[in-house]
């Protein structure tokens, strides 16, 4: 067990700056909880204070029920892996002996921490190939990814990452991010995660702590709750434009209902005869969706081929494990408002409608709301 807690944790710089204010925060084992907010809101000196970079000047933290001021910082920062912002690797050293630095220090041979290293490279995607480079010789991903390697040599129960991939370019970051999900999925760290950009807490968070200005703690919620209920104003500005509908993506879609679709094979278009307003979904003879046809003919052709690109884009589809937020788009995003439900192979199961995932998201929030007031009406009176 490595669960942090923060109590009442207050840190003002000499100089008269309160960069955190009484904050008071569990961070459960095995959790990745994301710290999230704009520039100077205390993030990075909240996390600094974890492995003792920074000490509180009021308030206790502590690490697996341990005063951490009542520890040794150098055994402390023995079991906290600590991944920043453009990796922070040694340039005169090769990756793989950045990645052994710290078993190394703990008396490890040599040979024993390369060899150990190796492995850690496997884990966090980067080919062995690169073990002889020295960092500059890597790209800016490649880098962040000796970074987390080398922070987690040790095999550290507390990771601290403090904004790792905020200045690498949009595609790699999204497959850092997506890399770090399947770590841990394997790893169960206590991971503690910076980062000023929301959509990334929503997708990593587990846990997500807003801090807004003066660094006082707005929210600490799950990821959707910050979306469907921001706490206050700030979180509710910071969140900004379509958290509606980014929330959606936390919704379970099984119960939206698939219609059944009028379908007709290519060969059959030619002699079709159809009303205003009326469409139907051309299939080839897997039944693999291939376009919508109406009336005006050439747009309905048109229409086809925006969905045969789509296909291969893997978007305005309906997939099998999609949620509410799939659901919707793939109906909006459709030329006949009809999103087209498919299974693993591709092939159509039906149709889905925008009014029906609306109505699914209205009965689960009346599901929601009945449960917490069974919750808050159980409750012992204190
Ligand atoms: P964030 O990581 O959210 O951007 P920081 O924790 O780095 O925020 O900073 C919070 C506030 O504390 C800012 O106003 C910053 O200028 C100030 N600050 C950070 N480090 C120091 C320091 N070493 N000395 C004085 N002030 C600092
Ligand atoms: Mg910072």
């Amino acid at each position: 067990m490595s669960d942090i807690e923060f109590s009442r944790v207050t840190k003002t710089y000499p100089g008269g700056t309160t960069a955190v204010h009484d904050l008071s925060l569990h961070i459960e084992s095995g959790s990745f909880t994301v710290f999230v907010g704009p520039s100077g809101c205390g993030k990075t000196t909240s996390m600094r204070m974890i492995n003792r970079m920074e000490a509180p000047s009021s308030g206790t933290i502590t690490v697996a029920g341990q005063d951490i001021s009542r520890t040794s910082a150098v055994k402390l920062r023995l079991g906290i892996g600590y991944v920043i912002q453009n990796a922070g690797l040694l340039p005169h050293r090769t990756v793989l002996d950045n990645v052994a630095t710290v078993p190394v220090l703990q008396g490890q041979s040599r040979r024993e921490a390369r060899k150990a290293a190796l492995e850690v490279l496997d884990r966090v995607g980067l080919d062995r190939g690169l073990a002889q480079r020295y960092p500059a010789q890597l790209s800016g991903g490649q880098q962040q990814r000796v970074g987390v390697a080398r922070a987690l040599a040790a095999d550290p129960p507390v990771l601290l990452m403090d904004e790792p991939f905020s200045a690498v370019d949009p595609v790699v970051r999204a497959e850092l991010q997506n890399e770090m999900q399947r770590l841990q999925a394997e790893l169960h760290k206590t991971i503690v995660f910076v980062t000023h950009d929301i959509d990334e807490a929503i997708k990593l968070g587990d846990r997500v702590a807003v801090f807004g200005p003066g660094g006082r703690l707005q929210q600490f919620d799950q990821p959707q709750r910050v979306l469907s209920q921001p706490a206050t104003d700030f979180v509710a500005g910071f969140v900004g434009r379509d958290r509606g509908y980014r929330e959606l993506s936390f919704r379970a879609a099984d119960a939206v209902p698939v219609h059944d679709l009028p379908l007709i094979t290519a060969e059959e278009v030619k002699g079709i005869r159809l009303s205003k307003g009326e469409w139907r979904l051309v299939v080839d003879d897997n039944r693999h969706p291939v376009g919508w046809i109406d009336t005006t003919g050439v747009e309905g052709v048109r229409a086809g081929h925006a969905l045969a690109d789509s296909i291969a884009a893997g978007g305005s589809l309906f997939p099998p494990d999609g949620d509410l937020r799939h659901a919707l788009d793939s109906a909006i995003s459709s030329p006949s408002e009809i999103g087209v439900a498919v299974d693993d192979s591709g092939a159509v199961r039906g149709g889905v409608l925008a009014k029906d995932v609306l109505e699914q998201l209205s009965r689960q929030r009346a599901a929601e709301d009945a449960e917490r007031n069974r919750i808050f009406f159980e409750q012992e009176p204190a």
